[in-house]
């Protein structure tokens, strides 16, 4: 089999509508490239899953704020494209900025309230960015399933609300963070931490791997946010965004652990690293 490259939005709808003409069920894993074990687990599922599987590797200039590392985020494109052939993914389509933007664009999709919470207060029109990229991504490719990581669960839960709310004919899977043997959530931006800064970073996933018993025992939410926060300062992370137990449809602030989810947001360094867990 063949891994098609299509960098133009017309090669890719050619794939897209003979496939649909088959009656073949379309699987896609949107990516910013740089791709590791996380990306691999969407792309393994969606193989596993659907006939055809389309992966997006396109860094997506309208998610980063003026002063983020656009220019900076890792391109790997040969090992990304070997991966995806190891894979069996049917298409990548890695368009140019230009093809996904026009300069007269006057169209965005944002999703409100939910964009405003955790990362939202931090980096101002970041999720816009997502779901208007996102909205295009459907819009081009027209999957009938579509993959996204629990590793960034406030993305997860704005994608699946601009679905519901747009009525979009796309079904989204949720897959479970892939960790490091140490716990640190996969992410192409850990290859920015240093050897020091990756030993700091782990604590990150050990300390919420942690409050996984401590709900268990029925800590109070204080506690458990109390508890992170202290975990973080001992590995010296004290530059923290926000510790926050959230529900997981609203992902407004709760007192009550059980159904919600910790997320935490902090920089190693200089590298902004997030992670979050959910509590049954
Ligand atoms: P990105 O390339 O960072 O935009 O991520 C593309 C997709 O991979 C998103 O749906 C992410 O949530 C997902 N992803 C990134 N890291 C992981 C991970 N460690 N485990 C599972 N999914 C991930």
């Amino acid at each position: 089999m063949t891994t098609h490259i299509c960098k133009s939005i017309s090669s890719m709808r050619e794939f897209g509508d003979a496939w649909r003409a088959e009656k073949l069920r379309i699987g896609f894993v949107p990516t910013m490239g740089a791709l590791h074990a996380g990306h691999a687990e969407l792309l393994k599922r969606a193989r596993a899953e659907c006939d055809k599987v389309v992966c997006s590797i396109f860094v997506n200039p309208t998610q980063f704020g003026p002063k983020e590392d656009f220019a900076l985020y890792p391109r790997t494109w040969e090992a990304d494209q070997a991966l995806c052939v190891e894979l069996g993914v049917d298409a990548i389509f890695a368009p140019d900025a230009r093809e996904i933007y026009r300069p007269n664009d006057c169209t965005h999709v944002e999703v409100a309230e939910l964009s405003d919470q955790l990362c939202g207060v931090f980096r101002k029109g970041h999720f816009r960015g997502v779901t208007t990229v996102v909205y295009k991504l459907f819009a081009i490719v027209e999957p009938d399933v579509a993959y996204f990581g629990e590793k960034d669960f406030q993305q997860l839960v704005i994608i699946e609300r601009m679905v519901k709310d747009l009525y979009l004919a796309v079904r989204i899977v949720p897959v479970p963070t892939v960790r490091e043997a140490d716990g640190l959530a996969l992410s192409s931006r850990n290859r920015y931490l240093s050897a020091a800064e990756r030993a700091q970073a782990a604590k990150i996933g050990k300390a919420l791997s942690m409050t996984k018993y401590l709900v268990q025992g029925e800590m109070a939410a204080d506690d458990l946010l109390e508890y992170v926060f202290i975990e973080l300062r001992d590995a010296n992370i004290t530059q923290i965004d926000y510790i926050a137990l959230v529900d997981s449809h609203t992902l407004r602030p709760t007192k009550d652990p059980h159904g919600a989810r910790l997320c935490v947001a902090a920089y190693v360094g200089t590298t902004r690293l997030i992670d979050n867990v959910g509590f049954p």
